[in-house]
């Protein structure tokens, strides 16, 4: 098929497809908050600036690259790197689930708004690099600030946005054309978020679990999206497996807040 050729996720031919958020999902702590709230403009400033894009006063686009902007003005990136490397920890969960879905043909996709060579560095710090790579990641990247400026430099670097949408990487941009693929050759999609970045994302899939007690929670509520929620990846493992072995629907998983 030809959308097997454009859609790396088809690859293998999986049943199931499991899409994640990065930060504060697969990790737990969100790495860009740290960044902010320890080398940029704090936390007590950063607050505000979520507030104002869960409420959609603000796309998330403008507020982040200001985040990200008072961190550069602070340090390098590979100053934030380690920084990160030292500071975030892995979900307890996500080996075990990573190891399931590996042996059970569900490929992981990681969609974040963060930046891949962020991610990429705490996912070998965390699995080592043969299973970091085998991950498909999606997501901003990092470019110097203006011509000729060295990223590891202080004021070096900025974000380079995914896309033009006004969140900077629109999740359901990368999702909908697993979703509109025909009966009988589409998988199942799974989601696993937590925060604003996975506002576009959240309608798009089968199954969404929103991070218990987050900002996603609300959000699928006000929206009627269905959801059930998650503490970590052991629960995840749990539903995934019982969906897989037929004892439970997707449908049925959609519990919502529990
Ligand atoms: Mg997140």
């Amino acid at each position: 098929m030809g959308s097997q050729q454009t859609l790396p996720a088809l690859k293998s031919h999986p049943k199931y497809i499991f899409f994640t958020d990065f930060d504060g999902t697969i990790t737990q702590q969100d790495s860009n908050d740290f960044l902010t709230d320890n080398l940029g403009f704090g936390a007590a400033q950063r607050k505000p600036h979520n507030a104002d894009v869960l409420s959609l006063k603000r796309h998330f686009r403008d507020s982040f690259q200001e985040m990200l902007d008072s961190v550069s003005a602070n340090a390098g990136f590979d100053t934030c790197i380690s920084s990160l490397i030292q500071n975030i920890t892995l979900d307890e969960g996500f080996k075990a689930f990573f190891e399931y879905a590996g042996a059970n043909n569900i490929p992981i996709v990681i969609l974040s708004g963060g930046m891949e060579p962020i991610i990429r560095a705490l996912l070998v710090n965390f699995l080592g690099a043969e299973k970091a790579d085998s991950m498909q990641i999606v997501s901003n990247q990092v470019g110097p600030r203006f011509e000729g400026a060295d990223i590891n430099a202080v004021g070096g670097w900025t974000i380079v946005y995914h896309d033009d949408s006004g969140f900077g990487h629109d999740k359901s941009l990368e999702i909908r054309p697993y979703a509109n693929l025909p009966e009988g050759e589409r998988p199942v999609l799974f989601y696993a978020g937590d925060g604003v970045s996975d506002l576009s994302a959240a309608k798009e899939t089968d199954l969404l679990f929103a991070k218990a007690g987050k900002d996603l929670v609300s959000y699928c509520e006000t929206q009627g999206v269905p959801f059930t929620t998650f503490t970590n990846f052991y629960e995840i493992l749990d539903e995934v497996k019982a969906i897989v072995e037929g004892k439970i629907s997707v449908h049925d998983a959609a519990k919502g807040r529990k």
